[in-house]
């Protein structure tokens, strides 16, 4: 049985626990915890970093940093996971979902500006299984109507966009170790905080509203209430986790990208018509977060999952549109969102993680060519 995904141990996880225990401290904001925060600071230049239980705490943090309240607008991509509009539906705002380009699972920059009013107060960008979407237009359009850029970066950890890091071109940005990201531990995130004037008041968020962060600096000589927040600190038992993770993180990357690579070349000779793959565009450097074949006809994708599922090999489905989900549908005014829909319809996600192994990519590719 080939799973789609399966968590590794990279290197000295264990140890990490079992040394955060001795430090005898467990819960959050420890010793650990710096050195994960540090290391993506260092790695790739990001002002500041909060390591959090999750990309959808992050993403709420990022609403309450922004202050989002009822009414304001909040524009993003229909094909992208349930919390990056959860978070912000959660302090009142109207989501406005725009389509994503044809070619790309990302936000089409060159067609959103129509959707821009006096209520917009953000535009969340995902960058869709490590590729980066088309920052330029996205800064462009943001610097003219005084909008916020949050990244949702969940899954692109060590991507780029046109040489810039990920994660740090945005006011905000998030990103997710749940077991399914390139680099995890369970459960886990992070939120960047890229612009200056936010830093501060992450910090109170990120401890319950509290001064805690300042206070245990000596900065100030009360803990107290300041502002609202919640607990968004994990434990230093993930942290430790995830730092034996990161220090392994180029040797996790450069895997992927073989077993991305070996996939692309063994299905190349296929004809050009039996499906399609995702346009890398020239800006966007990926992070092989995911390998997916777009299907061009009818139901050939669940065919070809469940003739893959009879070898034994779990391929799956991605994002449902949000803009057609049971929570959202009846709420919805707007155009079709066919680009989105196509994706929704017709991409189907290969497995790809650490011990997946170079010959088991072959049998793959051998199973989807008996079916092509
Ligand atoms: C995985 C993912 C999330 C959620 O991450 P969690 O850490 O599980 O909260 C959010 N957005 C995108 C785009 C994701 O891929």
């Amino acid at each position: 049985m080939l799973p789609f995904n399966k968590p590794c141990i990279a290197g000295n996880e264990m140890n990490y626990i079992s040394d955060a225990i001795q430090r005898g401290k467990i819960s959050g904001n420890g010793y650990y915890t710096e050195k994960c925060q540090s290391f993506f600071e260092n790695k790739f230049g990001f002002n500041k970093v909060l390591l959090t239980h999750s990309c959808t705490d992050a993403l709420e943090m990022a609403a309450i940093l922004l202050n989002i309240v009822e009414g304001d607008e909040v524009i993003m991509s229909t094909y992208t996971y349930v919390s990056t509009a959860n978070a912000f539906v959660l302090r009142g705002a109207k989501i406005i979902f725009a389509d994503t380009e044809k070619y790309t699972p990302n936000i089409d920059a060159n067609n959103l500006a129509h959707l821009i009013t006096k209520k917009t107060k953000a535009i969340v960008v995902t960058h869709y299984g490590g590729i980066a979407v088309n920052m330029q237009v996205i800064l462009e359009l943001a610097a003219e109507h005084h909008l916020f850029i949050v990244e949702d970066a969940a899954a692109a950890i060590g991507a780029y966009y046109n040489g810039l890091p990920v994660g740090s071109i945005g006011h905000l940005a998030t990103f997710s170790f749940h077991e399914t990201k390139n680099v995890q531990c369970g459960e886990g995130g992070m939120l960047v905080i890229n612009d200056e004037r936010f830093i501060a008041r992450a910090e109170i968020i990120w401890e319950k509203g509290t001064n805690r962060a300042a206070f245990s600096r000596n900065e100030v000589n009360r803990y107290e209430w300041v502002d609202i927040g919640s607990s968004f600190t994990p434990s230093e038992l993930n942290a430790a986790f995830l730092f034996g993770q990161l220090e392994n993180f180029d040797y996790l990357q450069s895997v992927r990208a073989k077993q991305w690579e070996t996939y692309r070349s063994n299905l190349a000779e296929m004809t050009p018509n039996a499906f399609r793959l995702i346009k890398i565009p020239h800006y966007a450097a990926q992070n092989h977060h995911v390998f997916a074949l777009l299907t061009t006809f009818g139901d050939a994708r669940e065919n070809l999952s469940k003739h893959l599922l009879e070898s034994g090999i779990l391929a799956v489905s991605h994002y449902q549109c949000l803009h057609k989900s049971p929570y959202f549908h009846k709420q919805y005014v707007g155009p079709e969102l066919p680009n989105s829909i196509d994706f929704e319809q017709n991409l189907l996600r290969l497995p790809i993680y650490p011990d997946l192994k170079l010959d088991e990519i072959i049998t793959i590719c051998d199973r989807i060519k008996s079916f092509f």
